[in-house]
């Protein structure tokens, strides 16, 4: 059987960034850049003050005191017309550009205005050349690399690029993600379940971890264990980016799902991964005639199977479709708390909890009933990997986890 390992490969061997897409600044949240930028100017662009006072020459001072001529006033948005010479000054707001021969700034609070002589008194701390002002281009010169191609988009990189004039970027856009739930018990929440029947939950929940990748979902309600319905929504759901079907991938008469699939195009590039919960992984992609592929996962229907799945091996694909430069998910390693006892026949990622302490990660795995046990989840914020076979690991022991 594939381990987890080689699913990750055959997953970044398959899927290909999408192409990109050139978004306004306002819609690039949350996107990958797909090309470099660079400065169109220099940051700041000229010599600017950054307190509201007097632009001084900064020799003009004996013991932080001067007294000097006034000159004019200068505002943000306005240009300075007279070059400071000796014992004169200007007054300057905050943002303003410093006139010619001035390379200080003295904050309002340590100026006294002698209105009728235009002048002002300055009694202010150790001064020297710089003091409260931004020299031109100290920050970024123009033409300078501002962001490189892979960068996550988050407010203060959408403000860089903003200050630097790139108003439009080329980002790769996130997929739409269809989401089938297969099984003839399945009822939707708001039902009250008959003899026999369950509550679809896997919907909203793969919903929710889709949107929590910054991925548009598609929900597609129920399919029936029954071929037709089910070949009709699968038709339906390869129009998207990605394909999520939850259930029906096991070994059971009515687990369809794998030869609906391939009856419908779709190439299977791995089936079973070595791992618990999850086993029962498929994943595969059509190749539409316009070139852009759909990539289809199914997911077993065991509500924490599903969960790890799409956490481990569903975001890594959306991840890589999406541009990231490390599309795989992170691991930590973290101290047991406790003595703990796995034993499972698979390499098992294990609800667990995990607490910083010291700037430590511990991790508490937790108590489960195992794939179908949903309630041991909403106590996790991580899962610890454990290796197969029967052992004991004594409190202290790292291993790793990966956060949720
Ligand atoms: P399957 O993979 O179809 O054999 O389903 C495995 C288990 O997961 C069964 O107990 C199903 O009832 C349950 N299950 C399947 N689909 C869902 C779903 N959408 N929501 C909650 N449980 C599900
Ligand atoms: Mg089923």
């Amino acid at each position: 059987m594939l381990s987890a390992q080689e699913a990750f490969q055959l997953i970044l061997k398959t899927v290909k960034p999408a192409p990109p897409v050139q978004r306004s600044l306002f819609d690039a949240w949350h996107c990958v850049l797909a090309e470099g930028t660079v400065s169109d100017l220099n940051i700041p662009p000229f010599d600017k003050a950054l307190m509201d006072g007097f632009a001084v020459k900064s020799s003009d001072f004996r013991d932080g005191k001067a007294t000097l001529q006034i000159q004019e006033t200068i505002y943000a948005g306005s240009v300075p017309t007279i070059a400071l010479q000796s014992g004169q000054t200007s007054q300057i707001m905050t943002g303003a550009p410093l006139p010619e021969g001035a390379d200080a700034v003295v904050q309002i609070e340590h100026c006294q205005i002698d209105e009728a002589a235009r002048s002002v008194k300055i009694d202010t701390g150790p001064m020297s050349p710089g003091k409260n002002m931004l020299p031109q281009s100290s920050v970024l010169e123009a033409g300078a690399p501002v962001l490189a191609a892979g960068t996550f988009l988050r407010p203060q990189e959408i403000g860089a690029l903003a200050e630097t004039g790139s108003p439009t970027v080329m980002v790769r856009p996130a997929p739409t993600v269809a989401i089938l739930a297969t099984g003839d018990e399945l009822v939707a929440p708001e039902e009250s379940p008959q003899a026999g029947q369950i509550r679809n939950s896997n919907e909203v929940m793969l919903h929710t971890q889709i949107q929590q990748a910054d991925a548009l979902p598609r929900p597609l309600g129920i399919a029936r264990d029954e071929r037709d319905h089910l070949r009709s929504k699968i038709q339906e759901g390869l129009n998207s980016d990605f394909l999520l079907l939850s259930g029906g991938v096991s070994a059971g008469e009515r687990d369809l799902v794998p030869d609906e699939l391939e009856q419908s195009g779709v190439r299977q590039v791995f089936h079973k991964v070595n791992l618990k919960p999850g086993k029962p992984l498929w994943f595969g992609v059509l190749e539409r005639a316009d070139g852009n592929p759909c990539y289809i996962f199914g997911l077993p229907g065991n509500p924490v199977s599903s969960m790890v799945c799409f956490e481990l091996f569903v975001r890594t694909a959306i991840r890589q479709f999406m541009g990231f430069p490390s599309p795989k998910p992170q691991i930590l390693p973290a101290r047991l708390c406790n003595d703990f006892h796995s034993s499972g026949n698979r390499p098992t990622y294990q609800p667990a909890q995990v607490k910083w302490e010291a700037g430590e990660a511990i991790v508490s795995p937790l108590k489960t009933m195992g794939s179908a046990d949903l309630h041991s989840t909403v106590q996790a914020n991580a899962v610890a990997l454990f290796a197969t076979g029967n052992q004991h690991y004594q409190a202290g022991f790292k291993v790793d986890v990966f956060l949720w």
